[in-house]
């Protein structure tokens, strides 16, 4: 059974509902003993307030999880962390960001490809526009290179690509081999994410084919539900659970101050 959920955001996304508190309520009925919090961190290039933090909500985002920590005190473990995009040429920015305050993990994402935000619903029509074995082997080139940048302890819903629906026609287990080196290589951990369940692609991120890869190549894994409403804290992590379990993993990780802190038994 799974302990921990580490995909949590809060209202100051501006595209999340509920309080901290009722995140925490949520996980202690669904019989976690752990969360972290990891809310969208600031663009770093581009703005747009519906997607994410800006810069001076990080104090009040810091302020509201250190009450929530403290509430919660004996009851259930919660961690601080934050989910950061992953633009190519922002590194620097991205690390100040990132280095401004103490996190417990660092989850990297790739929602972008320059400036398309390709799993935003409000873009989507501009994958009409594209060649989906290319959108899907520059999608993979990114999560190398996100590891490659060193920013990020643990990157998220790996193949978040195919969010909507759409399916390579090529095989692309090369680029999924290549990637689970460069992961393995760089020390990242990747992120199991319920969401796909409740999105058109009906699948956990990443697939069992490629979760195969990872897990031969021993890249570890975390847990995440990317709740953005309280009721979906530790959603389906029996289904989770089973997937790593097929996928040959036998355990995942607690982090604390961005290191590894617990090696937990799967089960
Ligand atoms: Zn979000
Ligand atoms: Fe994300
Ligand atoms: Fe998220
Ligand atoms: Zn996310």
């Amino acid at each position: 059974m799974i302990k921990s959920d580490y995909h949590i955001h809060t209202s100051l996304c501006g595209h999340a509902d509920g309080e901290p508190s009722e995140y925490a309520e949520q996980a202690l009925k669904m019989g976690l003993t752990e969360i972290g919090f990891s809310d969208h961190a600031p663009l770093v290039a581009l703005n747009d307030p519906s997607v994410s933090m800006q810069l001076d909500q990080l104090p009040r985002y810091h302020k509201m999880i250190a009450d929530v920590i403290q509430a919660y005190k004996g009851k259930l473990n919660i961690k601080i962390g934050i989910e950061a995009d992953f633009f190519p040429g922002y590194e620097d920015k991205t690390r100040e960001i990132l280095n401004a305050y103490p996190y417990d993990y660092v989850l990297g994402s790739v929602h972008y490809m320059e400036k398309w935000g390709f799993d935003d619903p409000i873009q989507r029509q501009i994958w009409d526009e594209k060649d989906v074995n290319e959108v899907y082997r520059e999608y993979y080139q990114l999560l190398r290179a996100s590891a490659q940048s060193k920013l990020f302890d643990i990157i998220a819903h790996v193949d978040l690509v195919k969010k909507f629906g759409h399916r390579p026609s090529q095989n692309l287990t090369d680029e999924v081999i290549k990637t689970a080196s460069v992961f393995k290589d760089t020390g990242v951990a990747i992120e199991i994410n319920t969401s796909g369940l409740r999105k058109p692609a009906k699948e956990i991120y990443p697939a069992l084919w490629t979760l195969e890869i990872y897990a031969k190549a021993g890249v570890p894994i975390v847990f995440g539900s990317d709740s953005h409403s309280p009721d979906q804290v530790g959603k389906d992590f029996d289904k989770a659970a089973a997937l790593a379990i097929k996928a040959g993993y036998k355990e995942y990780l607690i982090f604390e101050k961005r290191q590894i802190a617990i090696k937990e038994k799967l089960q």
